[in-house]
């Protein structure tokens, strides 16, 4: 409608531009001292006209004082015949100079067409400009294949490094894009393949868009940007399109980014959904691969994506060549937190007692985005009681707010919840440490992940493919380490563990029925598994056993669980020091590294526990 609006005045300007040219041509060019032939007569009998130019049927005339004027003689007339006419005297129309001055050709013939061809040529034009117009909103109909792709310029909304908290090592991971687009020759001069596609995957709010923004703002390059859902609307096959034309814009203005949101809407495993598997999703998906093979080795375009469920991701787009760069961003530990909070604190005045620690010692479980929403609200609430600084108070008060607003609510967590939460993952990490064959702790932490109210992060020392039936019972016993830590401590457990449990029942029904480690039932499986794809990639079992069997198996299965289990409750009961100092450690830090939780157990010496195979 704009469009139209716009184009409907061009045409208006257009014709009254014609219009006037038409006027020049059709009316005598000078307007001044128009004279009736009357008028005309009586100055030629008054000897008062010195000559008279005949044009057509306009006469120019000129007056003795120098004065000029025009007249219109009668058509297809003399001029003489006229003046006679209108009974000039012959006398005097002798001394006057008439001359008569053929219209050129192009005149006579302009003259002759322009009444007819311009008036024509000026609807023809009309009816063009109209018919664009019904093309125009027909073709919109058809212009899904476009993509309203957003680029954001270096200047506008620049967000670089600074403007992003904490997220060191995706930074680190990052600079090396940004030091790419900067200065690409360096790389390909030494013949480096450069990374394609670089996968953000973390929380919501954990930062993933404002770092991607950062990279481009920090290399100044355009970036384009562009949600996955954007690419599948109404009509099949404009998802496809999309992605071609998305690609052909970045190639044309590299180096550039290109930056797909929420990649998960498109990159969903292949084949995994019901109902056939040729759907629009599958093809934009596809494109997007033959997009990314299709780069030339110098093409400086970098793919960057963005997830919150890389667990549901296609394996084709993390294979190398398109998505082989993975950051992970993790929830922001109490440092984090308050480095968030200051940047988000510049341009709001903060009070002189207002202290940022406590407040991030109070959001445990705060995504970045959790935290710029606090300090916005807290100066919301300033401005209402029309307060010129924000208070800690209002932080404080703000915290609440954001915690008991919908989104985050379930990651609220309470000082007493808090503590539940540190001994359990104590309890995982005491257990982990001191029996034989787990792997070392790399990370615990009470900031909650997804519905786990904390976490502890074992990683085997080496890459690894086999794995022993020890390894697997003190897996088994370290899984158990946080519901009897929660039991022994608080005298009553919690729904936290129910993970842990379901975890450890699985696994000890693997051990039975997969890798034969009972010694009683022997080496053989148990039940036929088959992946079913088209049901969602769930596994179905056909029992191949006697219901006898099924009893030994289940008596098995506890008899791992017990011997774990019992393991997991000796060494919590024997060390509880140990744990209570690691509980300590947890509520004041929430997050200890792989050193400063050795440096606390090394200190007690623990003693190696063994559990029989
Ligand atoms: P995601 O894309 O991971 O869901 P966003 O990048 O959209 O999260 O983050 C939302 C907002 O939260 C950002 O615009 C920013 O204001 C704030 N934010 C998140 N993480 C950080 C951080 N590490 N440093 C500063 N601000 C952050
Ligand atoms: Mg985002
Ligand atoms: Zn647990």
């Amino acid at each position: 409608m704009k469009r139209f609006g716009k184009n409907f005045f061009g045409v208006l300007v257009f014709l009254v531009l014609l219009a006037l040219v038409f006027s020049l041509f059709l009316t005598p060019s000078i307007q001044e001292n128009n004279l009736t032939i009357n008028q005309l007569v009586q100055k030629i009998d008054a000897g008062q006209v010195k000559s008279i130019v005949v044009h057509g049927d306009t006469l120019q005339v000129t007056l003795t004082d120098g004065a000029k004027a025009v007249s219109q003689k009668e058509a297809e007339t003399g001029v003489v015949e006229t003046l006679k006419n209108y009974g000039v005297e012959q006398n005097a129309l002798q001394k006057v100079e008439l001359r008569v001055e053929n219209q050129s050709g192009a005149q006579y013939w302009a003259g002759l067409l322009l009444p007819v061809v311009l008036p024509t040529l000026a609807m023809i034009l009309l009816f063009w400009w109209l018919f664009r117009q019904a093309k125009g909103g027909a073709n919109q109909a058809f212009n899904f294949g476009k993509v309203n792709i957003k680029l954001f310029s270096a200047n506008r909304d620049k967000v670089t490094f600074k403007d992003v908290a904490g997220l060191k090592e995706p930074k680190e991971e990052l600079e090396e894009v940004v030091d790419f687009l900067r200065n690409p020759k360096k790389f390909l001069d030494i013949g480096a393949r450069i990374p394609r596609g670089v996968l953000l995957m973390g929380p919501p709010g954990t930062g993933k868009t404002l770092l991607a923004r950062a990279t481009a703002g920090e290399s100044n390059v355009p970036f384009f940007h562009l949600s996955a859902s954007e690419f599948v609307e109404m009509f099949v096959g404009v998802g496809a399109s999309r992605v071609r034309d998305l690609f052909q814009t970045a190639k044309r203005a590299a180096p550039s980014i290109i930056f797909i949101d929420e990649i998960d809407a498109v990159g969903r495993e292949r084949g995994a959904g019901l109902g056939g598997g040729h759907d629009e999703r599958e093809q934009t998906l596809n494109q997007i691969l033959v997009e990314m093979d299709g780069f030339e080795r110098d093409s400086n375009v970098i793919v960057m994506a963005a997830t919150n469920r890389p667990d549901v991701l296609d394996a084709a787009l993390l294979r190398p060549g398109r998505f082989d760069r993975r950051v992970v961003l993790d929830l922001p530990d109490i440092k984090d937190r308050e480095e968030i909070l200051k940047i988000h604190g510049r341009g709001k005045p903060l009070g002189k007692e207002v202290n940022l620690k406590v407040i991030a010692v109070r959001t445990p479980g705060f995504a970045g985005a959790d935290l710029a929403n606090l300090m916005n609200e807290a100066a919301i609430l300033a401005a209402r009681n029309d307060k010129k600084e924000v208070s800690q108070l209002d932080l404080l008060s703000s915290i609440e707010k954001v915690m008991l607003g919908p989104a985050r609510k379930s990651r609220a967590i309470s000082e007493h919840e808090k503590k539940i939460t540190a001994y359990h993952e104590a309890g995982h990490a005491l257990v982990a440490a001191a029996v034989k064959g787990a792997d070392p702790v790399h990370k615990v932490s009470i900031v909650s992940r997804g519905m786990a109210g904390g976490y502890t992060l074992k990683l085997p020392l080496e890459e690894r493919h086999l794995k022993t039936k020890t390894e697997f019972l003190a897996d088994l016993a370290v899984s158990f380490g946080g519901f009897i830590s929660e039991s022994v401590v608080f005298k009553d457990v919690s729904t936290g563990s129910s993970n842990d449990l379901r975890q450890a029942t699985e696994l000890a029904h693997r051990l039975v029925t997969q890798y034969g480690m009972s010694e009683k039932l022997g080496p053989r499986t148990f039940g036929k598994t088959q992946d079913l794809i088209f049901l969602g990639r769930e596994l179905s079992s056909e029992r191949d056993y006697s219901e006898a069997t099924s009893g030994v198996i289940d008596n098995e299965v506890d008899s791992f669980i017990k011997r774990a289990f019992d393991a997991a409750r000796k060494i919590i009961t024997t060390h509880r020091n140990v744990l209570d100092k690691i509980a300590e450690a947890l509520m004041e830090r929430e997050t200890l590294e792989q050193d400063e939780f050795y440096a606390i157990v090394k200190s007690f010496n623990l003693k190696q526990v063994g559990i029989k195979a």
